[in-house]
């Protein structure tokens, strides 16, 4: 049996774990294949709902159909994402889908560190409503999914379908790399997929409502998200 891929060996172990990524997902159903058998049921999916998160979520169903989602809810996304996850819920009934709340309240914030917190200090707004209830999730979880892609912005272009997580841990695996805006589209519109409303509006990249406007420049897709500041990432891939 394969040796178990964790935080400490995956430096070694990634490169010698081929897959080929000329088939019609570009590789994510056999990564999602590999991460499943691998790793087993304790492997997460950490979903944004995004229009990549909807593709993933149909892959992911195809290989285990009763797999652990998690969506980090910081009571400040968009109704439309809610109304959108209600839709996912009753499209994949047997998905584990959990609503991952902050231990702070948006009140209890408010008054420990001032009233949008979002404006004076981003980073410690997504520390306290994504970073910190990801970290309890993952804690003690060897491996999670994430549906980065390469071309999504600068940051992201050396994602690799196996990779070592210095933030959480843990190894992040990432089927859809080698998907392009285009692939993510044909695919979720050939599948009849429901999508976030807000993304016919100008609005490719989603997050949390006080942060996140339609796009500035479509060449950046995740140009609208903490826009007039220099903050690109809530913090979670780092
Ligand atoms: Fe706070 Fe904005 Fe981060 Fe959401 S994206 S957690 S509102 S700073």
């Amino acid at each position: 049996m394969a040796d178990l891929v964790t935080y400490e060996n995956v430096d070694q172990l990634a490169s010698t774990i081929e897959f080929s990524h000329d088939d019609e997902t570009k590789g994510a159903l056999e990564v999602l294949k590999w991460a499943y058998s691998h790793y087993g049921d304790q492997l997460v999916y950490a979903c944004s709902f995004g229009i990549e998160g909807i593709v993933l979520i149909d892959l992911i169903a195809k290989v285990n159909e009763k797999a652990k989602v998690v969506f980090l809810d910081t009571d400040l996304h968009f109704a439309e994402t809610y109304e959108l996850i209600d839709k996912v819920k009753e499209r994949y009934p047997a998905l584990q889908i959990e609503m991952k709340k902050p231990s702070l309240t948006l009140e209890e914030q408010a008054k420990q560190f001032g009233d949008e917190l979002w404006k004076t200090s981003p980073n410690k707004c997504c520390e306290i409503r994504k970073v910190l209830p990801l970290t309890e999730v993952l804690t003690g979880a060897t491996a999670w999914l994430s549906g980065l892609r390469r071309d999504q912005s600068e940051s992201r272009k050396n994602t690799e379908f196996i990779n070592k997580d210095n933030k959480f841990k843990s190894v992040k695996v990432c089927p859809l790399i080698h998907w392009t805006w285009k692939d993510i589209w044909r695919y979720a519109h050939k599948n009849g997929l429901d999508y976030n409303k807000l993304h016919d509006n100008g609005y490719p990249s989603i997050g949390c409502a006080p942060c996140t406007a339609p796009a500035i420049n479509m060449d950046d897709l995740r140009s609208g998200r903490w826009t007039g500041s220099t903050k690109t990432e809530c913090g979670l891939h780092q």
